[in-house]
């Protein structure tokens, strides 16, 4: 062993001694229950089924969501492809007569707005799930081979995936401490679609109890391949596994986007929020947890030891794993340079909050996702449409329940709005340019004698 080491691993003695009999509070300072503010609304399951009908009747807004799954194709325009919202498939979840269990209404199809309107009030679902655009009426299965033929790429990301890193919550419990998570998975898929893919028209949708969707809605996205779609996800799965087995990649060198995920988003995240809510580092557990990643048994033993007993917060003790870290990396004499710790802090933060995509969702083109507007059973509160821009002022808390529709205390107004401020409009406007894009090519080609 060389002498630095020696040096390190005497100063470790010193401070155990120091630190010795000190009381261990590590453990005591979990997150005050007290303060923690969880969103789920006072309101019972079966209140929320009885309030579903008038939620159909009053507020659902089924033209809006239907003209937007057209995309531009239920236009008077001549260009517009009159086939193609009928061949979209919905999926109606009905509750079971005892109540125990969903019956799956698969393959439900309508030619314009005003037949799914209808259905919708006359069926009273428990929620409505959005699939793929087919080569035929789905509802012509038994006569034809049905298969995909677009959908938009969609996004979900759910916080019982961030059970590890969490100390507020878990299972399906959110709050406004962990919360933030989903603004930074917001963030950096936001960033990543529209700049290094080049989407446009993302709709993001707070999935009504703990998590996020996002529907990419630009035609490039909705004509993706399945393997294609899965390349998109993979691309954003820079932290892979669960548990111990969770491997954080493409950080050394960091990819481009990566480091603007970590430059703009996590880096001032961590420190700003995360560490301070979660409070992690006085969590003997979890301490053992980021400790582990530094991957030098020498070093987390120092801080451990460092550590016991101090009343330091999680920032304080973060400030003094980097400082530590910086140390270390320092060439010393005699002693083996562990190259590993070059990106231990970048990794320690990438594997606790970097956005976990549930990728299986993203990569098939037929997979049903629960559309904008659905109701969640248990909360009462609705899929609202969120924005991006604002991602860190939503309040899960916030968003309107049934209950408060039916009492008139809310209203969907300001869903609505961003719906069609951040998503809509824009999207509604190329559709518009492209029909007449094409009637263009048309009158070019007749006059030219062309077949376009
Ligand atoms: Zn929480």
């Amino acid at each position: 062993m060389g002498s630095a080491v020696g040096a390190r691993g005497a100063e470790r003695e010193q401070k155990r001694a120091k630190t010795h009999g000190e009381e261990d509070d590590a453990t005591a300072m979990s997150i005050d229950e007290q303060n923690k503010e969880n969103v789920s609304a006072n309101v019972s399951a079966s209140d929320v089924r009885a309030t579903m009908g008038n939620y159909y009747r009053n507020f659902y807004p089924a033209e809006a969501l239907f003209k937007w799954l057209s995309h531009g194709n239920d236009e008077r325009h001549a260009k517009a492809d009159k086939t193609y919202a009928g061949k979209r498939e919905f999926c109606f979840v009905l509750d079971k007569e005892n109540g125990d269990g969903e019956i799956f209404c698969r393959y439900q199809c309508f030619e314009d707005a005003g037949r799914f309107a209808r259905e919708v009030r006359s069926k009273n679902p428990a929620r409505i799930e959005f699939g793929p655009v087919m080569n035929a009426k789905p509802a012509h299965r038994h006569s034809v081979k049905l298969h995909s033929v677009e959908r938009e790429l969609v996004f979900d990301i759910d916080m019982t995936d961030y059970d590890d890193v969490r100390t507020c919550c878990k299972d399906a419990q959110i709050c406004g401490k962990c919360w933030p998570l989903m603004t930074i998975a917001i963030k950096i898929l936001d960033a990543g679609l529209r700049r290094d893919f080049g989407f446009k028209h993302l709709l993001w949708v707070y999935s009504g109890r703990r998590g996020v969707h996002c529907w990419v809605s630009d035609e490039r996205a909705r004509k993706l391949s399945d393997e294609a779609r899965a390349a998109v996800a993979e691309y954003f799965a820079v932290v892979k596994g669960q548990g111990k087995s969770r491997r954080v990649y493409s950080i050394n060198p960091m990819h481009p986007s990566v480091k603007r995920a970590y430059d703009d988003v996590l880096k001032k995240y961590w420190i700003e929020t995360y560490l301070p809510e979660q409070r992690i580092l006085e969590n003997n557990a979890k301490l053992d947890q980021v400790l582990d990643l530094l991957e030098d048994q020498e070093l987390k033993d120092e801080l451990v030891d460092e550590f016991n007993g101090s009343k330091m917060s999680s920032v304080e003790r973060w400030r003094v794993i980097e400082e530590r870290v910086m140390q270390a990396r320092q060439p010393k004499q005699g002693v083996k340079r562990n190259y590993t710790l070059d990106f231990a802090l970048e990794k320690i933060i990438f594997w606790h909050i970097y956005p976990r995509v549930d990728i299986e969702v993203s990569k098939h083109m037929n997979h049903l996702l629960k559309g904008p507007f659905c109701v969640h059973p248990k909360t009462g509160r609705v899929c609202v449409p969120m924005d991006p821009a604002k991602a860190e002022f939503f309040d899960p808390a916030a968003v309107p329940t049934v209950i408060d529709l039916d009492n008139g205390n809310k209203t969907l107004d300001e869903a609505m709005r961003t719906f069609n401020e951040t998503f809509w409009n824009a999207a509604e406007a190329e559709n518009k340019e492209r029909l007449t894009s094409l009637t263009r090519a048309a009158k070019a080609a007749n006059a030219t004698g062309m077949d376009f």
